[in-house]
């Protein structure tokens, strides 16, 4: 009985500490984020021994006075929040009040700051959350934390703590995440007198990305783009070649506070192996700007963790943002081009030749592409595309692949994963809005597949007519196709025959997947197969095509068809890896 005590404020703090205070860099982390609701526009941070010793960080914000610069240590003492409904549309990094008394509880902080206002600042020294000096000082206008032996008065804290690389690893990370937020504030960081993060002031958040991950990181993202009613989305994700196996490299941000969630990775992840990528995860930074109402920030301790009140709206603006850009920018795989060794034999003769188209005319951009068989029924596709650029066609290699050029670099296009794809994509078009257009055949093709498969093909008379197809019974093992669906090649009516076959045995439950697997096979059985010589109409007919595919990665069962060399790859390959405009006027080199 009579047991219970409260706990003094210094015993309570310390273990408020440690949900706030976990290592060197979330001292920093919240340091920063007062600096950054203090407005600065410069914040220069200094460790010494990875923080262990000494963790400064110094701002030009709007400082404090001297009655504010002692209640900032006192629990719940904050500037930020006043009302409980304040709680609910908090706009600043910091809001409980808890950082600065936590940090004060665990190490030793001298706190020296100043308003514009005024001609002169204080400077507050605490030492294990107790008092120990307050003093009027001489210094310019803004805020300077000094954090003197970290967990000095938690030996088995410290003991936790990593290697001095490993904090300063944790530490750079933390001044890296909030750079990425706020482009238009300086950012350094020095350990010992060593400077290892230096970032000017940019006007552009693109800018910012190049500082912290360089250019030619920069050079394999797309930029994304979204807005919905009050939300806006602004982020880049790599191209569907350039990935990790971990997620290393995702970087996401809610009205700029860094945040690590899960399902908002997930959609992004899904959406873009969808294009074809291969790889577990994206590089991916996004900024996600929402009223602040939308989003419940205070759901968690170390305040990373978020939860959206609309979760459908996030996957919208995701989704959309996703889409647009991957149709605007057509990423495609890169080759990636090694030095050629001379060691070995020398390489076999191709036996077929590039075909070198000779006269070059560029293609202008057509709404209703040349058709591979001249049919006008097939000229009213036109799935919406940016304005296509000017290819220009170098030919085909190998009857199999197309190469061009466009602006951007060569293109390798495999002819027969092109075709397949146009002709699913048109043909789901097509079936969204009722049936498949057909083309009638000049000579109706006859088929012997016996009496049992003609009477199972018979059967779903009604479904092939949708599908463009004319099937009739031709004398007792044979039909005779007498008209297909727009597109399907004239040598592979009988195996696109064969894929109907096989999909009635497949047949499912749930129809409309099932028939889209079946467009898919189609599509795979009635396109040009590789080895198939092209007329260069047809082959700029696939070209043009491919300009326009919704999903120009990959064909419908998933595999790359197209590849690409930038000239900055090719350079690479040649040695020449500086600066490739100046190189330009160096001709003779
Ligand atoms: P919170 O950030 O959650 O309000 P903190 O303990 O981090 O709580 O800070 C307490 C208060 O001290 C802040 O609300 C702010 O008014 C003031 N403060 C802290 N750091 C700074 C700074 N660098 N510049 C100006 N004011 C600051
Ligand atoms: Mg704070």
């Amino acid at each position: 009985m009579g047991n219970i005590r409260i706990l003094p404020d210094t015993i309570a703090n310390r273990i408020a500490a440690g949900e706030v205070v976990l290592r060197p860099a979330s001292v920093v982390r919240e340091l920063m984020d007062n600096s950054l609701d203090a407005e600065a526009k410069h914040i220069d941070v200094l460790v010494e021994r990875g923080g262990r010793s000494v963790i400064e960080v110094r701002d030009d914000g709007i400082g404090m006075d001297e009655d504010d610069a002692l209640l900032a240590f006192e629990r719940h003492a904050t500037s930020k929040i006043r009302r409980p409904e304040d709680l609910m549309h908090i706009s600043t990094l910091g809001f409980r009040g808890e950082a600065l008394a936590s940090i004060a509880a665990v190490s030793r902080v001298t706190l020296e700051t100043r308003t514009r206002d005024r001609d002169s600042g204080t400077r507050v020294v605490i030492e294990g959350g107790k008092l120990k000096r307050v003093e009027t000082i001489a210094l310019p206008p803004g805020t300077r934390v000094i954090v003197r032996g970290l967990f000095y008065n938690m030996p088995a804290r410290r003991k936790f703590l990593r290697g001095i690389q490993t904090e300063l690893r944790y530490i750079t990370q933390t001044v890296q995440d909030l750079a990425l937020a706020y482009p238009e504030v300086t950012f350094r960081l020095r350990h010992h007198q060593r400077e290892l993060v230096y970032y000017v002031s940019v006007s552009v958040w693109e800018d910012r990305l190049v500082q912290v991950f360089g250019n030619s990181m920069m050079d394999k993202m797309i930029p994304l783009k979204g807005n919905m009613g009050d939300y806006r989305l602004t982020g880049w994700i790599s191209r569907p070649d350039t990935g990790s196996r971990t997620p290393e490299t995702l970087y996401l941000f809610v009205n700029r506070r860094p945040i690590r969630d899960r399902w908002l990775v997930r959609l992004f992840r899904e959406c873009w192996q969808r294009y074809g990528a291969r790889w577990d995860y994206p590089h991916l930074v996004v900024f996600l700007e929402l009223p602040p109402d939308q989003v419940d920030v205070n759901v968690h301790p170390s305040k990373l963790e978020v939860r959206f009140r609309e979760p459908s709206n996030i996957q919208g603006l995701v989704r959309g943002a996703m889409e647009r850009a991957f149709a605007a920018e057509r990423p495609t795989v890169h080759l990636d081009m090694a030095p050629v060794s001379r060691v070995g034999s020398p390489p076999p003769i191709l036996n077929e030749p590039v075909r070198l188209i000779s006269q070059v005319k560029p293609t202008p951009p057509q709404e209703n592409p040349v058709s591979l068989s001249d049919d006008p029924s097939r000229s009213s596709i036109s799935v919406p595309r940016p304005e296509p650029t000017f290819p220009r066609l170098w030919g085909q290699f190998q009857a199999c692949y197309l190469i061009l050029e466009d602006e951007k670099g060569l293109l390798i296009l495999d002819q027969h994963l092109v075709h397949e794809r146009f002709l699913y994509e048109t043909w789901s078009q097509h079936l969204l809005e009722g049936s498949l257009r057909s083309q009638s055949l000049l000579v109706p093709v006859v088929l012997e597949i016996g009496p049992n498969k003609v009477a199972k093909l018979m059967e779903y008379e009604d479904r092939w007519n949708k599908w463009g197809w004319s099937i009739k019974p031709f004398g007792p093992g044979a039909v005779s196709v007498n008209a297909a669906p727009a597109g399907v090649w004239p040598t592979r009516i009988e195996s696109a025959i064969h894929a109907l076959l096989d999909a009635l045995e497949s047949m499912s439950p749930d129809l409309k997947e099932w028939e889209h697997d079946v467009l898919k096979d189609v599509a795979c059985k009635a396109a040009i197969k590789k080895g198939t010589r092209l007329s260069e109409d047809q082959m700029r007919f696939l070209t043009d095509t491919w300009y326009r595919l919704k999903v120009p990665q990959v064909c419908p069962h998933g595999r790359i068809m197209a590849v690409r060399l930038t000239l900055n790859d090719i350079h690479r390959a040649f040695g020449r890896t500086w600066n490739l405009q100046m190189e330009d006027k160096r001709a003779d080199e």
